[in-house]
């Protein structure tokens, strides 16, 4: 967003799409309806990227879901040939929507801004302005594993499983530890590694790091952690993967499997 906000409000849009038929999720108004508009800035909510018309009528959303990837490229830029979604601004500068893997998951919507405001009514506070206080009381609502929650975007915006690993870590908390039983300290703890962590990776990726810099324990089974130098362990569930060091945060235990994982709530 940081990136993007000065660049597409330079210049108006000359032709929004072509967009593939499983990226783009509504058909009315249709994405020429863009054309001769301009954007007015990039905004953020959650993992949604917002681009709102300048005249109010209109904002398109991007979510990349965990492979799409949004840039702007410069006139004159090589581009790829068949992205997912294109936007050609006057002048010739590009955004364009790529995802890699065969899963296409990644969407763009044209709504009304108060379409948007409906379809984002379910987000949780962003996790980039909370405090131990807002905090606390998310942790207290109900009885919750840990990294689930942090990755629940009606609880929290913003955060997904990558982060909720590299979060746990820093706050040396388990993945499956149970929201209600958070001291006081714990929970301050833990709002500190929120912050401390999205504001590290945040740093980093403006300076144009990859997920290898941001990311010291996802995607890094058996690698030493950088807090204590023990081989950093995963668990697996059907649809995604929690890292952890069983030394920082799990009192030594091994998660082996989803089964074994009820047993050390
Ligand atoms: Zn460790």
């Amino acid at each position: 967003m940081r990136e993007l906000d000065p660049l597409v409000s330079a210049a108006a849009i000359e032709q929004a799409g072509p967009a593939h038929i499983a990226t783009l999720k509504t058909a009315d108004p249709p994405l020429s309806t863009l054309n001769g508009h301009r954007f007015a800035r990039a905004r953020r909510r959650g993992k949604n990227l917002l681009f709102p018309t300048e005249d109010g009528e209109l904002v398109l959303r991007v979510h990349l879901m965990s492979a799409g990837r949004l840039r702007y490229l410069a006139p004159g830029a090589k581009g790829p040939k068949t992205p997912m979604f294109r936007l050609r601004f006057s002048g010739g500068g590009e955004l364009v929507l790529t995802e890699a893997g065969k899963k296409k998951r990644a969407g763009v919507w044209l709504v009304s801004p108060a379409q948007l405001d409906a379809d984002l009514s379910h987000l949780g506070p962003d996790a980039l302005d909370l405090d131990t206080e807002m905090l606390a009381e998310i942790l207290g609502r109900e009885r919750r594993q840990l990294h689930p929650l942090l990755r629940d975007q009606r609880a929290i915006a913003g955060i997904g499983r990558a982060h909720s690993n590299e979060i746990l870590l820093r706050a040396r908390l388990s993945p499956f530890k149970v929201s209600t039983e958070l001291t006081a300290a714990e929970t301050e703890t833990l709002a500190g590694a929120i912050r401390d962590d999205l504001h590290r990776a945040l740093e980093l990726r403006e300076r144009g790091k990859g997920d290898k810099d941001v990311y010291v324990i996802h995607n890094r089974l058996g690698e030493p952690c950088p807090q204590c130098g023990t081989p950093i362990a995963r668990v697996d569930f059907e649809e995604h993967t929690i890292y952890y060091c069983p030394a920082c945060q799990t009192g030594g235990r091994l998660l082996k499997d989803r089964r074994l994982s009820r047993l050390l709530r």
